[in-house]
């Protein structure tokens, strides 16, 4: 089937953070370096062929930017300096608004002016409503229990709805990932019992990130599973949790000593991220996209606002907990409702779902390419 160019892809990626590409000449060094590359992947040479070459429809098809974990030694290793390792993150963005069927996301990769003004936008709304929905049903100077400004029955009906917003749009971009991958490829046919066999590596990969381990620097790996855990167990005691966290002022030590181990895990790979891009310590922060300023501005907002409210919570100061309980909602709600759907928290869901996708076109292809007589063979063992 004949394959549409498009002349401008190069630029388009530019966009989204890629750089130099054009300086690439095939050598094949990264791809012999990457310790993922390898079997029906060999990245990142052959991506960099689909950019170079303008071939957008291959490109979106691609897995391969998602079993890249930007360790850094394709570009290390590069004699032209085209930043492969770079090329590929920008490509994960570029496919995360591919995936996404409302165009927020490739609004927001490509104009950083558009994603600070919703957040703005967001973040103001949220704290007029729930400044107008404290003062006409609460009182201002309580915190919780009978007349709180905030009640923790209502923030958790509202942190809900937020989420079930949040599943609806992250799963039809999932279904939009599976299409244009494996779904709509005529030359790929995965049986459905094949699907169900191989399910449990999306939540494998999802909790524990094995792949990433196989870098030769395991710093970044540790680091970004400290991220994720310390981010899944706030989430998991907001949305299950809530009224244990808003008693008080006492401190209730098992709900809490999980809040606290979370907070420090936000926080401290918070300072490690934005301590790296601006040293540019390692490969992977030597360059930032705006968005990743951005994640990392919302990230450091929500923590400072949320220990902050804490403390004045549980050393009795109710009125300025509530208004600190305002503004940390204002981050929160902004990086739930704009971040998880549209930008860099969506790769949670897709990373652990291109290790699934992939593994699954790598049997239909075995079985596909194998001779008859030892197709069933191959499919038997598939
Ligand atoms: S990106 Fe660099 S290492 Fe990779 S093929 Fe191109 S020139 Fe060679
Ligand atoms: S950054 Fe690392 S994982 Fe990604 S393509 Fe390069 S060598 Fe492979």
């Amino acid at each position: 089937m004949a394959v549409r160019a498009n002349p401008h892809l190069i630029e388009e990626l530019e966009k989204y953070g890629a750089q130099d590409v054009v300086k690439c000449y095939h050598c094949g060094n990264c791809s012999a370096t990457c310790p993922f590359s390898g079997g029906t992947y060999l990245f990142p040479r052959k991506s960099m062929r689909y950019l170079q070459m303008g071939l957008e429809s291959r490109l979106r098809a691609t897995l391969e930017p998602w079993l890249c974990y930007y360790c850094g030694e394709c570009s290390d290793q590069c004699p032209r300096e085209a930043e492969p390792g770079e090329t590929m993150m920008s490509m994960r963005r570029w496919l995360t608004s591919r995936y996404d069927f409302t165009g927020i996301s490739a609004l927001f990769y490509r104009s950083w002016r558009a994603e600070l003004i919703a957040i703005v936008v967001v973040a103001l709304l949220t704290g007029i409503g729930l400044t107008i929905f404290g003062l006409t049903y609460g009182d201002l100077n309580v915190y919780d229990g009978e007349g709180a400004f905030l009640p923790a029955a209502a923030i958790h009906r509202f942190d809900w709805a937020m989420a079930i917003v949040l599943v609806i749009l992250l799963g039809i971009n999932c279904v939009r990932m599976w299409w244009f991958t494996v779904g709509g490829d005529r030359g790929v046919r995965v049986p459905l019992r094949e699907y169900l066999k191989l399910a449990f590596l999306v939540p494998l990969h999802f909790f524990t990130q094995k792949r990433f381990r196989q870098c030769n620097e395991k710093r970044p790996w540790a680091v970004h599973l400290v991220l994720m855990f310390s981010y899944l167990t706030m989430l998991i005691l907001i949305m299950f949790f809530l009224h244990y966290l808003q008693d008080g002022p006492a401190i209730n030590w098992v709900a809490h000593g999980f809040g606290y181990a979370a907070a420090l895990g936000l926080v401290g790979t918070a300072i490690y991220a934005v301590h790296g891009r601006i040293k540019k310590t390692e490969t992977h922060y030597r360059h930032s996209h705006e968005t990743d300023w951005i994640f990392l501005g919302l990230l450091a907002l929500v923590s400072a606002t949320g220990i902050i409210q804490h403390v004045l919570h549980r050393t009795g100061q109710p009125a300025a907990a509530n208004v600190l309980y305002v503004a940390h909602m204002m981050g929160v709600v902004p990086m739930l409702v704009l971040e998880v759907p549209f930008s860099k928290w969506s790769h949670m869901a897709y990373r652990p779902l291109a290790m699934y996708l992939s593994a699954l076109r790598e049997k239909a292809v075995a079985v596909e390419s194998a001779p008859a007589d030892k197709r069933a063979a191959v499919a038997q063992t598939a």
